[in-house]
This record gives structure tokens, sequence and C-alpha cells, in this order.
């Protein structure tokens, strides 16, 4: 079998250590995707879901336990290669848009794919399929705030896809919409994932969101679960 887009082993993660406040958060997380899997990370608030996200996408680094990302095993390399492997292979949406403000919905599509290399044409039409392909294409010249709540975050999917990641981690990505807004974008984000065949982790307290995704594993005393 062919490595898992993310393989996670051990990672342990406290907060304040030493400290009267210290925190363990992750105690052992254990988690393998495979190519084209969506897995729901479901957890009540303050579990530390965004805490393995952000492990996963290579934004923090765990006190113990190993990342692989596409079979590369990350402990021990330089910050520059963990930056490289996190901007082309991980693609990552938050609850909030957090678009650039100052530039339209496509030039907030384009400008990752100019950091990474691309041409301007090509990043151009990538964007505009990426917008077309969750339905606001559209609005393609507009700023993020002329934009709909759920437009903005549809938006925010296609710039993590800008460069084509083989890993998408998403952090409660319709927690901020009201509920059928939510059921829309995220049946937006569901189809942009399987069309390209991406992995993806999605994190929730939605469990009927939870439920449409291929797997649940629930994060319980900081130990991944199958659910
Ligand atoms: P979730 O995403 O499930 O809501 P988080 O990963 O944000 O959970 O947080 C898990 C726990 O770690 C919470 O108790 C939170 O208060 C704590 N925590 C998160 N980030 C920090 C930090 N930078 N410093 C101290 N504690 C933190």
């Amino acid at each position: 079998m062919s490595d898992p887009v993310l393989r996670l082993s051990g990672i342990e993660k406290r907060y304040n250590p030493g400290k009267p406040n210290e925190v363990a958060v992750l105690r052992g997380a254990d988690l393998e995707v495979a190519r084209g899997e969506v897995v729901a990370l479901v957890a009540p608030s303050g579990a530390g879901k965004s805490t393995l996200l952000h492990i996963a996408g290579l934004l923090d680094t765990a006190d113990a336990g190993e990342v692989a990302i596409a079979g590369e095993a990350l402990s021990g390399k330089s910050d520059r290669r963990r930056t490289i492997l996190r901007r082309q292979e991980v693609g990552f949406v938050y609850q909030f848009h957090h678009l650039l403000p100052e530039f339209t919905a496509l030039e907030n599509i384009v400008l990752p794919q100019r950091a990474n290399g691309v041409a301007p044409k090509e990043a151009d039409e990538r964007a505009r399929a990426l917008l077309r392909s969750v339905g606001v294409e559209a609005r393609a010249e507009h700023r993020p705030a002329a934009l709909s709540g759920g437009e903005q975050q549809r938006v925010a999917f296609c710039r993590a896809m800008a460069n084509a990641p083989k890993l998408l981690l998403a952090d409660e990505p319709t927690g901020n919409l009201d509920p059928g807004t939510s059921d829309t974008v995220f049946e937006a984000l569901m189809r942009l994932v399987h069309e390209t065949g991406l992995s993806a982790v999605i994190a929730t307290h939605n469990l009927e969101l939870a439920g449409r995704m291929d797997r649940q594993v629930r994060l319980e005393e900081g130990r991944l679960v199958a659910v």
C-alpha cells in the first residue's frame, strides 16, 4: 500500500510545561489518513482539535511523536524544508476566512500560486476554475467585504487548494455560518475535495456534518479513538 498522506504517531503536546497552569493537550495521538480519505475530527471545544491540526499542518511542533506528510517524516528537518512542504502539500481552512481584505477573491487565490512560482496566466486560470467549481465565479472580482459569509468561506477553500496540496486541514470551516448556509458550503467543500482526490481532516463539533465524511475520529483525553 502507498504511504498515507498524513501519519501522526504518538503526538504529545503540553502548554506551559512545568508551570501551575500546565495543560497536557495531546498525550500520544495517532492517526493515518489515506489518499482521498476525508476524516472528521470530533471533540468538544477545548479538547485540542486546533492544536492537533496545527501540528499536522506543520504550523506548530509537537513535544514528542512524529508527523509524516506524503511519506516524508518531519522530525529533525529544517524550518526551510517544513515551510516548503507546508506551502506545497498542505491547505488550511479556518472558521474565519482570513482572506486578504484589499485583494479580490480571484487575487486571493492567485497570490499563493505566484508565491509558489506559478506563471500569472496559469494562476489566473486555475483560480477561476476553482471558483467555478464552488459556484462563486461571478464574484471573482469582488473584495471579501462585498461577499456573503458563505461566499467568503468558499473562496477560502479555493485559496487553500490553490497550490494543489495533497492534504487539506480544516478547523470548524462552517462553524461561523448559519445552519442553512453551513450545509451548502460544506457540500461545496466535499465536492471540491472529492473532485481533486485530496485527503482531508476536518474538525467539527457538528455530528451531522461529521456523519457525511468517510470516517470519524474523536479526541479523547489527548488520544484519537475511532467513532
Ligand atoms: P479545540 O480546538 O478543540 O477547541 P485547542 O487546541 O484550541 O482546542 O485547545 C486545547 C487546550 O489547550 C485548551 O484548554 C486551550 O485553552 C489550551 N491552549 C491552546 N493553545 C494554547 C496556548 N498557546 N497556550 C496555552 N494553552 C493553550
